[in-house]
């Protein structure tokens, strides 16, 4: 007999049919001899009819009274599949967050889960019933004992949480589509169902826009070994299993908040290369990555800045083995760039770093906390540590550094991040936690004991290597919901970065993408340079404010915001050391004419911010040029 936690989400439960299918659903579940804990969401649209109210009343609701609205959504579903449940004759109790005891921080409209109680969960089982819980919802634990909200799409993390907290065999997702599809069928109909997906991709996939699942679900999934699969609420299917390493023996205290970074990993082994000044158009980035793919060359990281006047600058980091023939490319290439497109600029320059390193923090746990990224800068500004280049995904930090400073570097993030040295071999990997999944090779990624320092390179295998028929692309996701930021002529100098993200962080602002610029410029005898990132649209005019207001006190340039942005990103463990992927989504971009804005990639994930109103048409382009496009038309039903 097992214990399963199964979810249904607003669509499952959209009517009193759909509800009484569910029951019918769960009644059978029961009857086939598992117990069943059931999450379920809000009816249809109802919070987003619920938000539209307030909306109604004040332009800038109290997040307290938010709450205390919200909730009451997930409360109408529970009682009504309780009641369709007993009248098919099966014994069930609906339970609020709060009745449960899932206990979360204070934290209106965004609060992470601390614990969850068994006791009272574990005592309906015992006794034969099938417990519904409200999804989405908790209550905090100082206080008052406030009513509190995890976030929009939350209840999946309710659900995944619960599931680890009752030892679960396992947690199904139930949704309006067959399971986790190569991109956003609505968007993309001829999208394909994938089998299987690795926690990790998924993680990215669903932080960079894909809302099949709630991130931080995906993350507890990860931190816990928790089996987890999402499927159609309308057929038998077996839909999509995310896979993840075995339990950890995690605490299951502070069960969303104890460890936001696993691992500092530092690679001395690379070097950058940057062309500074190439046109602003489409096509450019295409060009200069399909030779570097010919010539079989691969890259690590790519950043592209924001542009200034018509010209961008675009860098990339190698292994120091290869760092000649990268550079030969981008030599011979760079005079072709500028003639094309205005004779008259200075040449396209290139740029050679060779004593570089890249140190990067690690975890899951990052995610929505914009205090993590803050306070690796503010560590290495108080080490001394100059940052050159910044890359960032949702589950990792990188930043450049002078090679000679990377000890230092490492110390101090270690010790701030409280990262014991562990085994500092190559055995222990760097390659994504999926490839070590999918291998067997290795067990839980993050144990109790203390984590391992990670030198990040070189691979000891490349997993393309180890996994030939995994496609370097597994999934396509867009983001329709971030701004761009860009601050002009900060003074390149430790601290800057911990400043500027410190800020926004005390602000509870979470930032995405940040690119800092390679072009350094001499003004009032500092150098500078431009730094742009993305956060959500929401945050983008207050942002926007709160940098302009410091900008002045600190002598930094303008504050530019760009609310009409895209981001397209490309998902796969099995990227990792296979030249001309980057290459061939830039080409894909290219022949659309779309121009790329911004680049930053991770080992797993390649970004690009693209106009607003080319999103949806770069999505399709990119999701058909990796062959990920199937013959059938899917229809999402309404
Ligand atoms: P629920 O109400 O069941 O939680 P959501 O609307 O939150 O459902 O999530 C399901 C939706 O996610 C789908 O209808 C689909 O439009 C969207 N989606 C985005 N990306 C993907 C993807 N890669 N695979 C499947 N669905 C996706
Ligand atoms: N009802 C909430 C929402 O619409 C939570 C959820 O459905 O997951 O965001
Ligand atoms: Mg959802």
């Amino acid at each position: 007999m097992a214990l399963i936690v199964q979810k249904y989400g607003g669509t499952s439960v959209g009517s009193v049919e759909r509800i009484q299918a569910v029951a019918q659903r769960v009644y059978k579940t029961v009857k086939a001899g598992n117990s069943l804990v059931v999450v379920v969401s809000a009816m249809g649209k109802t919070t987003d009819g619920l938000v539209k109210l307030a909306n109604e009343i004040s332009p800038n609701p109290n997040r307290r009274e938010m709450d205390m609205l919200l909730s009451t959504g997930e409360q109408v579903t529970i009682a009504l599949l309780s009641m369709a449940l007993q009248e098919l004759g099966q014994p069930a109790i609906s339970m609020t967050g709060a009745q449960v005891g899932i206990v979360t921080e204070a934290e209106h409209s965004r609060a992470r889960i601390l614990h969850i109680e068994t006791s009272r969960l574990t005592r309906h089982i015992k006794a034969g019933k099938v417990v519904v819980v409200a999804g989405f919802q908790g209550i905090s634990s100082t206080g008052e004992m406030e009513i509190t909200t995890l976030g929009r799409g939350g209840s999946d993390t309710s659900a995944v949480a619960l599931a680890a907290a009752l030892q679960a065999n396992f947690c199904e997702i139930y949704t309006d589509v067959p399971g986790i599809l190569t991109t956003d069928p609505r968007l993309v109909p001829e999208a394909q169902l994938m089998d299987a997906i690795t926690c990790n991709e998924m993680l990215e996939l669903a932080s960079l826009g894909a809302k099949v699942l709630h991130p931080r679900a995906v993350e507890i999934a990860r931190n816990y070994g928790v089996p987890l699969v999402v499927r159609s609420s309308w057929t038998d299917d077996p839909g999509t299993w995310v896979t993840s390493a075995k339990s950890q023996g995690r605490s299951l205290i502070n069960l969303e908040i104890a460890r936001p970074v696993d691992a500092v990993e530092f690679d001395t082994d690379q070097a950058k290369v940057a062309l500074l000044r190439v046109p602003d158009k489409p096509g450019v980035a295409a060009r200069l990555f399909g030779e570097i793919a010919r010539q079989k060359v691969d890259v690590d990281l790519i950043i592209q800045s924001i542009h200034e006047g018509n010209s961008n600058d675009i860098a990339f980091t190698v292994m120091t083995p290869i760092l000649k023939r990268a550079e030969a490319v981008a030599a011979a290439i760079a005079p072709a760039l500028r003639s094309a497109s205005n004779p008259k600029a200075d040449e396209a320059e290139v740029m050679v770093e060779n004593n570089i390193a890249k140190v990067s923090i690690a975890g899951a746990g990052m995610i929505g906390r914009p205090g993590v990224a803050a306070k690796m800068f503010a560590t290495l500004a108080e080490a001394g540590v100059n940052i050159q280049m910044i890359s960032t995904s949702e589950v990792k930090v990188s930043c450049v550094v002078d090679a000679a400073e990377c000890d230092r570097a490492v110390t101090a993030l270690s010790k701030a991040f409280e990262i014991e040295a562990g085994e500092n071999s190559l055995e222990t990997g760097v390659y994504p936690l999926g490839q070590a999944e999918e291998q067997g090779s290795r067990g839980a990624e993050e144990s109790s004991s203390p984590p391992p320092l990670r030198p990040s390179a070189p691979l000891p295998l490349r997993p393309s290597a180890l996994l030939p028929n995994c496609p370097p692309v597994r999934g396509v996701a867009l983001d329709l919901k971030q701004a761009r930021l860009a601050i002009r002529q900060l003074p390149d100098r430790p601290g800057m970065a911990a400043k500027l993200f410190g800020l926004l962080a005390q602000h509870n602002i979470s930032v995405d993408m940040i690119i800092q610029s390679q072009r350094c410029r001499v003004i009032d005898g500092i150098p500078r340079r431009d730094i742009a990132f993305t956060v959500s649209r929401m945050d983008g005019e207050n942002a926007k404010q709160l940098l302009t207001q410091v900008a002045a006190e600190l002598g930094w340039g303008e504050v530019v915001l760009d609310s009409a942005i895209a981001k397209v990103s490309i998902v796969g463990t099995a990227m990792v050391g296979q030249p001309g992927v980057a290459a061939k989504m830039f080409e894909a971009l290219a022949q659309q004419q779309i121009n790329i804005q911004m680049i930053a990639t991770s080992e797993i994930k390649i970004s690009c911010v693209v106009a607003q109103d080319q999103g949806v048409k770069a999505l399709q382009a990119i999701h058909t040029a990796f062959g990920l496009a199937g013959t059938e038309k899917f229809v999402v039903p309404a």
